[in-house]
Protein backbone atom coordinates (compact mmCIF):
# COMPACT_ATOMS: atom_id res chain seq x y z
CA UNK A 1 0.00 0.00 0.00
CA UNK A 2 1.40 3.61 -0.96
CA UNK A 3 1.72 5.65 2.13
CA UNK A 4 -0.31 8.96 2.26
CA UNK A 5 2.48 12.10 2.52
CA UNK A 6 1.88 14.27 5.81
CA UNK A 7 2.71 17.64 4.94
CA UNK A 8 5.44 19.14 6.65
CA UNK A 9 3.98 22.69 7.18
CA UNK A 10 6.85 23.15 10.12
CA UNK A 11 9.56 22.78 7.67
CA UNK A 12 8.24 24.68 4.96
CA UNK A 13 7.60 27.42 7.52
CA UNK A 14 11.08 27.35 8.69
CA UNK A 15 12.69 27.57 4.69
CA UNK A 16 10.02 30.09 4.04
CA UNK A 17 11.22 32.30 7.11
CA UNK A 18 15.01 31.51 6.19
CA UNK A 19 14.41 32.71 2.58
CA UNK A 20 12.59 35.73 4.48
CA UNK A 21 15.38 36.45 6.51
CA UNK A 22 18.09 35.91 4.14
CA UNK A 23 16.33 38.29 1.73
CA UNK A 24 16.08 41.02 4.18
CA UNK A 25 19.54 40.89 4.98
CA UNK A 26 21.12 40.74 1.63
CA UNK A 27 19.18 44.14 0.75
CA UNK A 28 19.92 45.55 3.62
CA UNK A 29 16.70 46.56 5.03
CA UNK A 30 14.55 47.01 8.19
CA UNK A 31 10.56 46.36 7.57
CA UNK A 32 8.73 47.52 10.40
CA UNK A 33 5.61 46.13 11.27
CA UNK A 34 3.15 47.37 13.30
CA UNK A 35 0.70 45.23 15.29
CA UNK A 36 -2.44 46.22 17.01
CA UNK A 37 -3.92 44.41 19.88
CA UNK A 38 -6.96 45.71 21.69
CA UNK A 39 -8.35 44.17 24.95
CA UNK A 40 -7.07 41.01 27.09
CA UNK A 41 -8.31 37.70 24.67
CA UNK A 42 -5.60 35.44 25.75
CA UNK A 43 -5.63 33.75 22.49
CA UNK A 44 -5.11 36.75 20.19
CA UNK A 45 -2.33 37.82 23.60
CA UNK A 46 -0.14 34.52 22.20
CA UNK A 47 -0.87 35.22 18.23
CA UNK A 48 0.82 38.81 18.95
CA UNK A 49 3.60 36.90 20.88
CA UNK A 50 4.37 34.65 18.29
CA UNK A 51 4.06 37.45 15.58
CA UNK A 52 6.57 39.61 17.57
CA UNK A 53 9.31 36.42 18.01
CA UNK A 54 9.24 35.60 14.57
CA UNK A 55 9.43 38.72 13.22
CA UNK A 56 12.77 39.90 14.99
CA UNK A 57 14.26 36.53 13.88
CA UNK A 58 14.04 37.53 10.21
CA UNK A 59 14.96 40.75 10.33
CA UNK A 60 11.68 42.67 10.83
CA UNK A 61 10.96 44.87 13.48
CA UNK A 62 8.24 45.63 15.54
CA UNK A 63 5.80 48.23 16.60
CA UNK A 64 3.34 46.75 19.31
CA UNK A 65 0.63 48.62 20.50
CA UNK A 66 -1.53 47.20 23.04
CA UNK A 67 -4.93 49.14 23.70
CA UNK A 68 -7.70 48.16 26.56
CA UNK A 69 -10.57 46.45 26.10
CA UNK A 70 -12.87 49.94 25.89
CA UNK A 71 -10.77 51.86 23.29
CA UNK A 72 -13.49 53.72 21.66
CA UNK A 73 -13.83 52.66 17.80
CA UNK A 74 -12.18 56.55 17.32
CA UNK A 75 -9.39 55.94 19.16
CA UNK A 76 -8.74 52.25 17.08
CA UNK A 77 -9.71 54.22 13.82
CA UNK A 78 -6.86 57.27 14.48
CA UNK A 79 -4.39 55.15 15.62
CA UNK A 80 -4.53 53.13 12.43
CA UNK A 81 -4.67 56.13 10.12
CA UNK A 82 -2.00 57.25 11.56
CA UNK A 83 0.19 53.83 11.23
CA UNK A 84 -0.94 53.65 7.83
CA UNK A 85 0.38 57.01 6.86
CA UNK A 86 3.42 56.63 8.71
CA UNK A 87 6.58 56.33 6.81
CA UNK A 88 8.19 54.45 9.80
CA UNK A 89 5.92 51.64 9.44
CA UNK A 90 5.46 49.00 6.61
CA UNK A 91 3.56 46.81 7.89
CA UNK A 92 -0.28 47.32 9.64
CA UNK A 93 -1.81 44.28 11.95
CA UNK A 94 -4.64 44.63 13.48
CA UNK A 95 -5.42 41.22 15.46
CA UNK A 96 -8.81 40.05 15.07
CA UNK A 97 -11.12 39.44 16.79
CA UNK A 98 -11.81 43.22 17.93
CA UNK A 99 -14.17 44.06 20.95
CA UNK A 100 -18.01 43.50 19.68
CA UNK A 101 -18.08 47.50 20.31
CA UNK A 102 -15.97 48.25 17.21
CA UNK A 103 -16.66 48.15 13.44
CA UNK A 104 -14.53 45.01 12.39
CA UNK A 105 -14.71 46.35 8.59
CA UNK A 106 -14.17 50.09 9.63
CA UNK A 107 -10.91 49.80 11.18
CA UNK A 108 -9.44 47.23 8.31
CA UNK A 109 -10.22 49.68 5.31
CA UNK A 110 -8.55 52.27 7.16
CA UNK A 111 -5.55 50.51 6.54
CA UNK A 112 -3.15 51.11 3.81
CA UNK A 113 -3.69 48.70 1.12
CA UNK A 114 -0.23 48.30 0.61
CA UNK A 115 0.71 48.01 4.28
CA UNK A 116 -2.36 45.28 4.76
CA UNK A 117 0.09 42.08 5.08
CA UNK A 118 -3.32 40.36 6.47
CA UNK A 119 -4.72 40.82 3.11
CA UNK A 120 -7.52 41.93 4.59
CA UNK A 121 -8.91 45.19 2.70
CA UNK A 122 -11.33 45.68 0.58
CA UNK A 123 -8.76 47.10 -2.36
CA UNK A 124 -6.77 43.81 -1.97
CA UNK A 125 -10.18 41.36 -1.56
CA UNK A 126 -10.76 43.45 -5.09
CA UNK A 127 -7.02 43.03 -6.52
CA UNK A 128 -7.24 39.25 -5.28
CA UNK A 129 -10.09 38.57 -7.17
CA UNK A 130 -8.98 40.58 -10.59
CA UNK A 131 -5.80 38.40 -9.98
CA UNK A 132 -4.24 41.29 -10.02
CA UNK A 133 -0.88 40.80 -7.51
CA UNK A 134 -1.64 42.06 -3.88
CA UNK A 135 -0.72 41.45 -0.59
CA UNK A 136 -3.44 38.29 -0.06
CA UNK A 137 -4.28 36.50 3.59
CA UNK A 138 -1.60 34.89 4.94
CA UNK A 139 -3.41 31.35 5.69
CA UNK A 140 -5.00 30.53 2.65
CA UNK A 141 -1.64 31.59 1.33
CA UNK A 142 0.54 28.86 3.28
CA UNK A 143 -2.31 26.50 2.36
CA UNK A 144 -1.48 26.78 -1.57
CA UNK A 145 2.45 27.10 -1.03
CA UNK A 146 2.38 23.75 1.01
CA UNK A 147 -0.33 22.08 -1.43
CA UNK A 148 2.17 22.95 -4.65
CA UNK A 149 4.74 20.89 -2.72
CA UNK A 150 2.60 17.68 -3.50
CA UNK A 151 0.95 18.97 -6.41
CA UNK A 152 2.65 21.54 -8.31
CA UNK A 153 0.19 21.84 -11.81
CA UNK A 154 -3.69 22.34 -9.60
CA UNK A 155 -5.03 23.18 -12.88
CA UNK A 156 -8.24 21.52 -13.66
CA UNK A 157 -8.95 19.98 -10.08
CA UNK A 158 -11.41 19.95 -8.43
CA UNK A 159 -11.00 21.59 -4.91
CA UNK A 160 -14.14 21.73 -2.38
CA UNK A 161 -13.14 24.43 0.26
CA UNK A 162 -15.53 23.90 3.30
CA UNK A 163 -15.96 27.64 5.22
CA UNK A 164 -16.73 30.99 3.66
CA UNK A 165 -14.98 33.28 6.19
CA UNK A 166 -12.80 36.56 4.94
CA UNK A 167 -9.87 35.24 6.53
CA UNK A 168 -9.90 31.89 5.21
CA UNK A 169 -12.33 29.76 3.19
CA UNK A 170 -13.43 32.72 0.56
CA UNK A 171 -9.68 34.10 -0.37
CA UNK A 172 -8.78 30.34 -0.25
CA UNK A 173 -11.17 29.50 -2.27
CA UNK A 174 -10.26 32.50 -4.70
CA UNK A 175 -7.07 31.50 -5.09
CA UNK A 176 -7.91 28.26 -6.28
CA UNK A 177 -9.73 29.41 -8.66
CA UNK A 178 -6.86 31.94 -9.80
CA UNK A 179 -4.91 28.04 -10.12
CA UNK A 180 -7.51 27.08 -12.33
CA UNK A 181 -8.94 24.47 -10.07
CA UNK A 182 -12.86 24.17 -10.23
CA UNK A 183 -14.01 25.76 -7.14
CA UNK A 184 -17.09 24.52 -4.88
CA UNK A 185 -17.40 26.14 -1.74
CA UNK A 186 -19.46 24.74 1.20
CA UNK A 187 -20.72 26.20 4.34
CA UNK A 188 -23.25 25.55 7.27
CA UNK A 189 -26.26 25.54 4.61
CA UNK A 190 -24.89 23.37 2.57
CA UNK A 191 -26.78 20.21 1.52
CA UNK A 192 -25.03 16.39 1.43
CA UNK A 193 -21.77 17.66 2.31
CA UNK A 194 -20.39 14.22 2.58
CA UNK A 195 -21.22 13.53 -0.89
CA UNK A 196 -19.96 16.81 -2.44
CA UNK A 197 -16.44 16.21 -0.34
CA UNK A 198 -16.14 12.60 -2.23
CA UNK A 199 -16.02 14.39 -5.51
CA UNK A 200 -12.60 16.79 -4.18
CA UNK A 201 -9.42 16.70 -5.98
CA UNK A 202 -8.82 18.75 -2.90
CA UNK A 203 -10.40 19.64 0.32
CA UNK A 204 -9.53 22.34 2.04
CA UNK A 205 -11.68 22.25 5.54
CA UNK A 206 -11.79 25.90 7.43
CA UNK A 207 -15.18 25.47 9.53
CA UNK A 208 -13.91 24.73 13.13
CA UNK A 209 -15.54 21.57 13.63
CA UNK A 210 -13.21 19.15 15.62
CA UNK A 211 -13.27 15.62 13.50
CA UNK A 212 -15.80 16.54 11.48
CA UNK A 213 -14.74 15.14 8.05
CA UNK A 214 -14.26 11.52 8.62
CA UNK A 215 -12.44 9.07 6.28
CA UNK A 216 -15.32 8.03 4.36
CA UNK A 217 -15.84 11.42 3.05
CA UNK A 218 -12.99 11.47 1.22
CA UNK A 219 -12.44 10.75 -2.95
CA UNK A 220 -9.35 7.91 -3.02
CA UNK A 221 -5.95 9.88 -3.56
CA UNK A 222 -7.47 13.20 -2.60
CA UNK A 223 -5.24 15.99 -1.16
CA UNK A 224 -6.36 17.70 2.11
CA UNK A 225 -5.71 20.81 3.95
CA UNK A 226 -6.92 20.78 7.32
CA UNK A 227 -6.95 24.45 8.10
CA UNK A 228 -9.36 23.94 11.58
CA UNK A 229 -7.60 23.98 15.16
CA UNK A 230 -10.24 23.24 17.78
CA UNK A 231 -9.34 22.93 21.82
CA UNK A 232 -10.91 20.45 24.12
CA UNK A 233 -11.51 21.04 28.19
CA UNK A 234 -7.56 19.51 28.28
CA UNK A 235 -6.46 21.97 26.01
CA UNK A 236 -5.67 19.49 23.49
CA UNK A 237 -5.51 20.42 20.12
CA UNK A 238 -7.66 18.80 17.11
CA UNK A 239 -8.04 19.33 13.46
CA UNK A 240 -11.42 19.14 11.44
CA UNK A 241 -10.33 16.14 9.73
CA UNK A 242 -10.11 12.98 11.91
CA UNK A 243 -6.49 12.30 10.52
CA UNK A 244 -6.18 8.67 11.24
CA UNK A 245 -9.10 7.98 8.70
CA UNK A 246 -8.01 9.87 5.95
CA UNK A 247 -4.43 8.97 6.45
CA UNK A 248 -5.64 5.38 4.79
CA UNK A 249 -7.34 7.34 1.67
CA UNK A 250 -5.72 10.20 0.52
CA UNK A 251 -2.66 11.09 -1.23
CA UNK A 252 -1.29 13.82 0.98
CA UNK A 253 -2.44 15.35 4.37
CA UNK A 254 -1.68 18.56 6.56
CA UNK A 255 -1.11 17.52 10.07
CA UNK A 256 -3.16 19.47 13.01
CA UNK A 257 -0.48 20.85 14.63
CA UNK A 258 2.56 21.26 12.64
CA UNK A 259 0.40 21.34 9.11
CA UNK A 260 -1.30 25.22 8.13
CA UNK A 261 -0.52 27.01 11.24
CA UNK A 262 3.31 27.55 11.21
CA UNK A 263 2.62 28.54 7.37
CA UNK A 264 0.53 31.30 8.68
CA UNK A 265 2.88 32.84 10.31
CA UNK A 266 6.10 32.57 7.82
CA UNK A 267 3.44 34.28 4.82
CA UNK A 268 2.81 37.27 7.55
CA UNK A 269 6.55 37.80 7.65
CA UNK A 270 6.95 36.96 3.77
CA UNK A 271 3.88 39.51 3.14
CA UNK A 272 5.81 41.83 5.41
CA UNK A 273 8.73 41.98 3.30
CA UNK A 274 6.33 42.34 0.03
CA UNK A 275 4.91 45.35 1.72
CA UNK A 276 7.95 46.79 1.65
CA UNK A 277 8.79 46.79 -1.32
CA UNK A 278 5.44 47.85 -2.82
CA UNK A 279 6.21 50.29 -0.81
CA UNK A 280 9.34 51.24 -2.90
CA UNK A 281 8.12 50.67 -6.37
CA UNK A 282 11.29 52.57 -7.92
CA UNK A 283 13.60 50.42 -5.72
CA UNK A 284 12.04 47.29 -5.96
CA UNK A 285 10.18 45.23 -8.74
CA UNK A 286 7.33 42.63 -6.81
P1 LIG B 1 -15.34 31.17 10.99
O1 LIG B 1 -16.08 30.74 12.20
O2 LIG B 1 -15.24 32.62 10.66
O3 LIG B 1 -15.94 30.43 9.72
C1 LIG B 1 -16.30 29.10 9.75
C2 LIG B 1 -16.95 28.74 8.44
O4 LIG B 1 -17.24 27.35 8.45
C3 LIG B 1 -18.25 29.46 8.18
O5 LIG B 1 -18.25 29.96 6.86
C4 LIG B 1 -19.33 28.40 8.35
O6 LIG B 1 -20.41 28.55 7.42
C5 LIG B 1 -18.58 27.11 8.06
N1 LIG B 1 -19.09 26.02 8.86
C6 LIG B 1 -19.22 25.95 10.19
N2 LIG B 1 -19.74 24.77 10.56
C7 LIG B 1 -19.94 24.07 9.44
C8 LIG B 1 -20.45 22.79 9.15
N3 LIG B 1 -20.88 21.98 10.13
N4 LIG B 1 -20.51 22.38 7.88
C9 LIG B 1 -20.09 23.19 6.88
N5 LIG B 1 -19.59 24.41 7.08
C10 LIG B 1 -19.52 24.85 8.35
O7 LIG B 1 -13.90 30.52 11.13
P2 LIG B 1 -12.49 30.87 10.42
O8 LIG B 1 -11.93 32.09 11.03
O9 LIG B 1 -12.63 30.77 8.96
O10 LIG B 1 -11.64 29.63 10.95
C11 LIG B 1 -12.01 28.31 10.64
C12 LIG B 1 -11.11 27.36 11.40
O11 LIG B 1 -9.78 27.56 10.96
C13 LIG B 1 -11.09 27.56 12.91
O12 LIG B 1 -10.91 26.31 13.53
C14 LIG B 1 -9.85 28.42 13.11
O13 LIG B 1 -9.30 28.26 14.40
C15 LIG B 1 -8.95 27.87 12.06
N6 LIG B 1 -7.93 28.79 11.59
C16 LIG B 1 -6.67 28.29 11.48
C17 LIG B 1 -5.67 29.11 11.03
C18 LIG B 1 -4.31 28.53 10.90
O14 LIG B 1 -3.36 29.28 10.83
N7 LIG B 1 -4.19 27.22 10.82
C19 LIG B 1 -5.92 30.45 10.68
C20 LIG B 1 -7.22 30.92 10.77
C21 LIG B 1 -8.22 30.07 11.23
Amino acid sequence: MRKAIVMNGKALAEKCLGETRDEIAALKIKPTLAIVLVGDDPASAIYVRNKDKKAKLVGIATKLYRLPEDTSEKKLLKLVTKLSKSRKINGVLVQLPLPDHIDTAKIIAAINPLKDVDGFTPENIGNLAIKKDCLTPCTPLGCIKLLKTVEPNLAGLKAVVIGRSQIVGRPLAQMLLNEDCTVTIAHRKTQNLPELCLTADILAVACGCPQMVRGSWLKDDAIVLDIGISYDKDRKISGDVVFDEALKKVKAITPVPGGIGPMTIAMLMANTLKAYKLQHPKKFKV
